[in-house]
């Protein structure tokens, strides 16, 4: 097992006892993350929901039946994916999770980011989308495209839970958004976007999220 995977799995186990914030109050299950830990495409949500914090996976509701067939649409499984979330546990309620929560668990999500090393960042929602471009644009009008980020492709997409509520006509925005996911994958050897805000060498990965 390479090093990355096997601190990954350290970090999980970490993350499992974590009090760094009040959201570990109310928890069943600390929601790490799952899938290929050398995967290629990471997505990301905004926090775990009930089911999630229940079974301690992200995306097990009705929201992952939608991502999962919006994945399989482009020919990738769950576990060819990795998916996680900004925040490892429920906020209480579904609420947004709140800056010192998302402060303190950033760190886990740099990490992943890190260690997996996704070609494709995949945003899910508002709240991800708004949080790693550091953007106050909604997802409505950032869909759409790629975007450069810390030597990555971000593709925002619609949280599947609003695409639930939305119908069809947002599933199909959302299809849109896995195909340009798909045109990446399948240019493999077109070089990592030059993006880096902080142009005078490796971004402080203290400053990925706001
Ligand atoms: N919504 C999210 O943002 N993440 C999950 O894991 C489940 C629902």
């Amino acid at each position: 097992m390479g090093d990355a995977i096997r601190e990954l799995e350290e970090l999980g186990r970490q993350a499992a006892t974590c009090t760094a914030c009040r959201l570990a109050g109310n928890r069943t299950n600390v929601v790490f993350g799952v899938g290929d830990s050398q995967a290629d495409v990471m997505l990301v949500g905004e926090g775990p929901g009930y089911h999630e914090d229940q079974q301690g996976e992200p995306f097990v509701g009705r929201s992952g039946k939608l991502l999962d067939r919006l994945l399989g649409e482009i020919g990738l499984s769950r576990s060819e994916v990795y998916i996680g979330n900004v925040v490892k546990c429920r906020p209480p309620g579904n609420r947004d999770p709140l800056e010192d929560e998302i402060e303190a668990c950033k760190g886990y999500l740099r990490r992943q980011l890190e260690l997996i090393q996704p070609r494709v960042v995949v945003t899910l929602g508002n709240f991800a989308s708004k949080l790693l471009l550091r953007t106050d644009t909604g997802i409505t009008r950032l869909r759409g495209r790629a975007y450069p980020w810390w030597h990555r492709h971000l593709v925002p997409t619609f949280h599947p839970a609003a695409a639930l509520r939305g119908g069809e006509r947002v599933v199909a925005r959302m299809r849109e958004d896995f195909a340009v996911v798909a045109d990446l994958l399948a240019a493999p050897d077109a070089p990592p976007p030059d993006d880096a805000p902080d142009e005078a060498g490796e971004p402080s990965q203290l400053e990925l999220f706001r």
